[in-house]
């Protein structure tokens, strides 16, 4: 690395001095901003810092505008855009260049699009593209050249870019390996070690800030069945559907991991009893809806749900077992219905409490 630099830092010097026709030692500033820049994007451990990086450093030192960024890897597009941009601008160019048919497969590292945001327009016609191929991944810089280009521009953009795929391409071999670590690969759920981890930390932090957590944990019914008709694969494919699903249908903050083979634990930070148990009967009532179309054809299944809440003297123990148990009591209330089943409610109409069971409620 040190001699890599050493390297860019004697070539550079050369050429800044000869070609911005500045003074030795505005070359040798310009020179020492361009590797601490580089240093700095071998520094970032995130996609979208390393890229902001890449972006600071194309701006202060060759004047081009940095308008996206396009990562390719074996399983998604990940697609960084200059925060001032709008999408529409550059989302067709994007999709044709990759081939891409439907904008879900496009994730925005660094930038949420609201529905009603107004979109602007940018003049394309000076934007050009470069390839970067790393290892497992490719990349695609879209940018903008800043007036009064001249040739030797190109030597130190393809130092900054090339910089930059390498640290991009280090950073997801760690995140693959980070992955590979906590995740299931079947569902891509939270793995039981990585449940374990979570469930202590948000405890932690639940007793801290004296903050509501409520868990949920499922299990498919009579899976065992779904495998002897369908076969295994057909199973596998159940698993992510429903796994997918409860996924979707959480908060970012939620965790959902495989526990066993056909369960699945939720934790839910800042959520209280009643608000899981609507949210376990709306996923359970999705899952019972959905046709899942596998290789050996449509299948249907349901699932039982028990619910816990943390309460002031519970550990990490008793809100497991308790959640266990209620997922056995839902089996033995005849599956496909979330337990405890009788929960509190008061009316305005009505200011005398009753049990009411908890299908009536939230249907
Ligand atoms: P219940 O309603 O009582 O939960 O019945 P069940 O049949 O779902 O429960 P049981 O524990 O008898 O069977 C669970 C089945 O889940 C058996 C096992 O082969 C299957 N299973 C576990 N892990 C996997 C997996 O990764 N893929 C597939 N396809 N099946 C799995
Ligand atoms: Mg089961
Ligand atoms: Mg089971």
């Amino acid at each position: 690395m040190n001699f890599a630099l050493n390297r860019i830092s004697r070539k550079f010097s050369g050429i800044f001095s000869m070609f911005f026709n500045i003074s030795a030692k505005q070359a040798d500033d310009n020179n020492k901003r361009l590797v601490k820049y580089i240093v700095e994007l071998n520094q970032k451990n995130k996609s979208d810092e390393i890229i902001n990086e890449a972006s600071l450093c194309l701006k202060d030192i060759v004047n081009y505008r940095l308008f996206a960024v396009v990562i390719k890897n074996e399983k998604e597009i990940d697609v960084w855009l200059d925060p001032r941009m709008y999408k529409s601008s550059l989302e067709t160019i994007i999709m044709g260049d990759f081939s891409i048919k439907d904008k879900k497969n496009i994730n925005y590292i660094n930038h949420s699009f609201d529905k009603d945001e107004q979109e602007k327009k940018f003049s394309m016609k000076n934007l050009v593209s470069y390839d970067l191929m790393e290892e497992d991944c490719m990349v695609k810089v879209y940018m903008v050249p800043g007036r009064n280009m001249l040739n030797y521009h190109d030597d130190i953009v393809n130092v900054i870019l090339k910089s930059t795929g390498v640290a991009l391409a280090r950073q997801m071999k760690i995140a693959k390996l980070d992955d590979a670590a906590r995740l299931d690969p079947l569902t891509r759920c939270y793995n039981r070690r990585e449940f374990e981890t979570q469930i202590n930390r948000n405890i932690a932090r639940a007793v801290r800030h004296r903050t509501q957590l409520s868990v949920f944990m499922f299990d498919i019914d009579h899976f065992k069945k779904v495998n002897d008709t369908y076969g295994h694969q057909a199973g596998d494919e159940v698993l992510k559907a429903v796994s997918a699903l409860a996924r979707d249908n959480m908060r970012t903050d939620d965790v959902l991991a495989r526990y066993g083979g056909e369960e699945f634990f939720a934790i839910l930070p800042g959520t209280g009893k009643r608000e899981a148990m609507e949210l376990s009967d709306r996923i359970r009532r999705m899952i019972a809806k959905k046709t899942i179309a596998t290789s050996q054809g449509n299948i249907r299944v349901t699932a039982s749900f028990g619910v816990a809440s943390l309460s002031g003297h519970a550990d990490v123990a008793t809100l497991i077992e308790d959640a266990d148990a209620m997922m056995y009591k839902a089996k033995l209330n005849g599956r496909n219905t979330v337990m405890p089943g009788l929960i509190k409610i008061c009316s305005e109409e009505n200011r005398s409490c009753k049990n009411v069971p908890m299908r009536s409620v939230i249907h």
